[in-house]
């Protein structure tokens, strides 16, 4: 009985020394206390308690003596590693250590610190920030609708270009000392998301000059010259922007371009000068064929070693007026229906001073790095805060539509299998501006969030489709047919726009994510390959033997962690006293699935080493598990910057359950496709000891998300904040709101005439083709209802009538003879026969 005891107390006090990540000290201190009780107590054989004795003090000695732990063991591995680690090229070593660690290294900890979170402070805007947004943000929204854009002048009006300019859209990150905005990332995070609501095609052409291009590079790299040339410049729209980097052969692996540039000398304004022969093919620019600077990267050779010693120097940025002689521009690519300005451009042998390369010769190679580091901010904010405008519209447009939209005599969001759908888009709406929102606060905290923006970047653009096709799925025809009263083609169309650049998605997810995050967020892991590379043999033996003991005692608590977790249902696990009650036991899952993650990460690294990285649907599915950490956390975090506001439970329950769930099936994709079965079987023990807790977000909660979108609230007014509605009285959107308000202000009369109709106080029978009009004349005449009331139920159903039209054209689609403005023009909406629009639907 006494030997059970000790037994159970070992493994116990073991598993608690795991659990805290106890010092080598602390351990040694404990297994030597255990073994002097069984010492003391004869508790075990002598030959087992000498044999235990003699293995403790031959591992404790040289575990606690670092200089002897060195030698001994970590230097032998080090050695090992440096034999099997590929080597690592500079454009790979650059995207890797490119950007900042900030909440990803918390989620990837095991432990989060949720107190640090919630301090984040919530985004707001300046006075000056938010006039522009309310002003001039609303104006250029009023000045142009998506299908005058894509189908009349299939390019941005010129009054809206020129509109754009004067108002600074081009230069809103832009410092205010070179005549830009000087915005906040959140500002223009903002931006994004209401022009977004309105035009795909303003969107991006606002969105490049303002994400990565030759603004950014410039402000970080560029010299005072140039900064000082060009800057203002294009703060003012004096100059548009481009920049050049996908060449034919190389889109998502863009660091193997092949475009090239020599180093030599040359004749500039006729001067002999020191600069580059730069040759170029590149595709799909944006801005591109109305550019008047190119920024273009390229790989620079320095042959005769006229700037350095290096022959191959590395990717180059440089900025190339479009005038200069040999740069060609200006043909154009058709994106989708999105018609924003992209297209090819191309050079061959175009000679450029030295001067023209962003830093100037001592940037030279340096371009990899100045793209993986500006891209970070810039992937965090424009992607993922077009998505969410687009579903914004999205859920804001159709919303309304299913609600006044009836079909068998209901309208249309009241059934069970639309209703699923507008679950599905709600919950996915407040989880994706809540992601935007906290990611553009790290950017404006000095982050710049590598793993954080390709996560806000894949899966907001992600979520964004599915909001979008729900949304289409659900107002059929309508969002099929195409013209002035479609609210949603041109966003299902110029989705995939998102979905593609500035990292592909699919590439995002299975390279990106989880390759870089656990390197980056890791605490221990770069530090390991650091020392790895070090050429000093002495920094790298200490620098090696501290990375990896860490590592070890850290991946022995996440084990411990997980599995007491899992065991206890984290019920213990401490949660800031602020948060509110209902969302309690999400903090403490999230520090257990977090504690899982890195638990299995580490587990899979070891195990498959660098072959983890072709093995991308599991390191997809492990950065699928962070990814919904992350989106956990900002949903979190907005309901407690709103003020835990209990109308919006739904959508926050709705969106933690689903992207809680959807981690529970990654974890189950990796532990069922774990090449090693029995190491499998182990962890699925250790994760998941008392099952999976996660369930789909039940039925009941689906059905109170989906009542929030169907009626004007304070929650669909927050979940939609920030998207513009137009004034115009055609205007599709602001039809739907209209309709929407009239319908729930009729619907109390229609009940009055449906009831008196049932009760044989008013005869329904009407001649054939006569309208709800004459209907609710005689329920006036009757006395069943007021004057006002009848008008009520008239306006409503001329409303809903005007809100389910669609556009149609000329056969030929104005291909004979009609000038663009004609072809709008014919693109009036269908004259419906009054009689069957207002059939009565008693
Ligand atoms: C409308 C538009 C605007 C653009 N604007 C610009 C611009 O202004 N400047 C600029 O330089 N470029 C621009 N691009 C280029 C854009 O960045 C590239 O299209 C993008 O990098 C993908 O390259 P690709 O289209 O050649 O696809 P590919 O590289 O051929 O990829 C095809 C598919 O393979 C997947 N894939 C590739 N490698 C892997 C992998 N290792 N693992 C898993 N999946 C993988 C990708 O995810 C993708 O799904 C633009 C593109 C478009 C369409």
């Amino acid at each position: 009985m006494l030997i059970l005891t000790w037994i159970v107390a070992v493994l116990f006090g073991a598993i608690a020394l795991a659990y805290a990540n106890a010092t080598g000290i602390a351990w040694t201190v404990a297994v030597a206390a255990a073994l002097g009780v069984a010492w003391g107590a004869q508790l075990l054989p002598t030959w087992l308690a000498l044999a235990l004795t003699v293995l403790f003090v031959l591992l404790a000695i040289p575990l606690n003596v670092v200089t002897l732990r060195r030698k001994l063991m970590s230097d032998a591995i080090l050695a090992v590693f440096r034999k099997i680690l590929p080597p690592m090229s500079q454009t790979e070593r650059e995207a890797i250590e490119a950007g900042t660690v900030w909440w990803d290294g918390d989620l990837f900890s095991g432990k989060p610190d949720w107190k640090k979170l919630l301090a984040v402070r919530r985004p707001t805007l300046s006075d000056e920030e938010q006039r522009f947004l309310d002003v001039e943000t609303q104006e250029l929204c009023e000045l142009i609708t998506d299908w005058e854009t894509t189908h009349v002048h299939r390019d941005l009006p010129p009054h809206v270009w020129q509109y754009i300019k004067d108002k600074g859209f081009l230069g809103m990150g832009i410092a205010k000392e070179y005549g830009g905005l000087g915005f906040s990332g959140y500002a223009h995070s903002q931006v994004m998301t209401k022009l977004s609501t309105r035009s795909g095609a303003i969107a991006v052409s606002v969105m490049v000059p303002n994400s990565l291009g030759p603004g950014e590079l410039l402000a970080h790299y560029g010299t005072d010259l140039q900064k000082r040339h060009y800057l203002p410049r294009l703060a003012k729209g004096l100059e548009i922007p481009c920049f050049a980097l996908t060449n034919p052969t190389a889109g998502s692996d863009a660091a193997s371009i092949p475009d090239y540039g020599i180093v030599c000398w040359g004749e500039h304004e006729g001067k002999r000068v020191l600069g580059l022969k730069v040759t170029w093919d590149k595709r799909y620019i944006t801005l591109g064929p109305v550019a008047t600077l190119l920024g273009l990267a390229f790989r620079a050779f320095d042959p005769d070693h006229l700037a350095g010693d290096k022959d191959d120097v590395g990717i180059t940025c440089a900025l190339i007026p479009a005038s200069h002689p040999g740069v060609d521009l200006g043909r154009r690519h058709i994106p989708l229906s999105a018609v924003f300005q992209n297209g090819p451009t191309w050079g061959k042998d175009v000679f450029i001073p030295m001067d023209w390369v962003i830093g100037g010769q001592p940037m030279l190679g340096r371009g990899w790095r100045m793209l993986m580091e500006c891209l970070a901010a810039g992937r965090g904010i424009s992607l993922p805060s077009s998505a969410t405008g687009m579903a914004k519209l999205a859920v804001r447009a159709t919303g309304g539509y299913a609600r006044v939209r009836t079909q068998f005599k209901t309208p249309i969001g009241k059934f069970e299998g639309i209703e699923e759908a507008l679950t599905r888009m709600g919950g996915n709406l407040y989880l994706m501006d809540a992601a935007r929102a906290l990611t553009a606060a790290a950017v404006d905290l000095g982050e710049k969030p590598a793993v954080i923006s390709a996560i806000a970047k894949l899966h907001l653009t992600e979520r964004g489709r599915q909001v979008v096709n729900d949304a289409m799925d659900i107002v059929g025809g309508k969002g099929i047919c195409m013209g002035q009263s479609n609210f949603l083609g041109a966003a299902y169309m110029q989705l995939p726009v998102a979905i593609t650049v500035e990292g592909a998605n699919i590439l995002t997810r299975s390279l990106i994510v989880f390759g870089q995050g656990a390197i980056r967020c890791h605490p221990y892991v770069l530090n390991e390959m650091k020392a790895t590379r070090e050429a000093d043999r002495a920094k790298a033996s200490i620098d090696f033997d501290a990375a990896l003991f860490g590592h070890i005692r850290f991946a022995i608590a996440n084990m411990a962690r997980t599995l007491v977790m899992g065991i206890t249902g984290s019920h213990f696990v401490s949660v800031p006293a602020s948060v509110a009650p209902e969302t309690r036991r999400y903090y403490q899952q999230l520090t257990r699935f977090s504690s899982a993650l890195a638990f299995l990460s580490d587990i899979s690294m070891g195990m498959l080493g660098g072959a983890l990285k072709r093995k991308e649907k599991l390191s997809a599915r492990l950065g699928d598990i962070l990814s919904f950490l992350y989106l956990c956390s900002a949903t979190l975090k907005r309901y407690e910057d709103e003020g835990q506001q209990k109308a919006d439970a739904p959508l926050m329950h709705w969106a933690i359950w689903d992207a809680m769930f959807k981690a529970q099936i990654a974890f189950e994709g990796v532990l069922s496709n774990f090449p090693n079965r029995f190491v499998a079987a182990v962890m699925r023990r250790l994760v998941f000891p008392l099952g999976r807790p996660y369930v789909v977000p039940s039925d009941k909660l689906g059905h109170d998300v989906a009542k929030l979108m169907l009626e004007p609230s304070a929650t669909r007014d927050r979940l939609v904040a920030g998207s513009f509605v137009s004034a115009a009285d055609d205007d599709p959107v602001a039809l739907i709101e209209r309709a929407l308000i009239a319908t729930l202000a009729s619907e109390p009369v229609e009940a009055k005439i449906r009831a008196a109709i049932k009760e044989a106080r008013l005869d329904a029978k009407l001649p054939p083709g006569a309208g709800i009009d004459q209907l609710v004349a005689r329920a006036q005449a009757a006395g069943i209802v007021s004057a006002p009331e009848g008008q009520a139920v008239i306006a409503a159903r001329d409303l809903c009538a005007r809100v389910i039209r669609v556009d149609d054209f000329p056969q030929d689609l104005g291909t004979s003879g009609m000038r663009p403005s004609d072809y709008s023009k014919a693109g009036i909406v269908t004259q419906a026969v009054p009689s069957i629009v207002h059939k009565v639907a008693a």
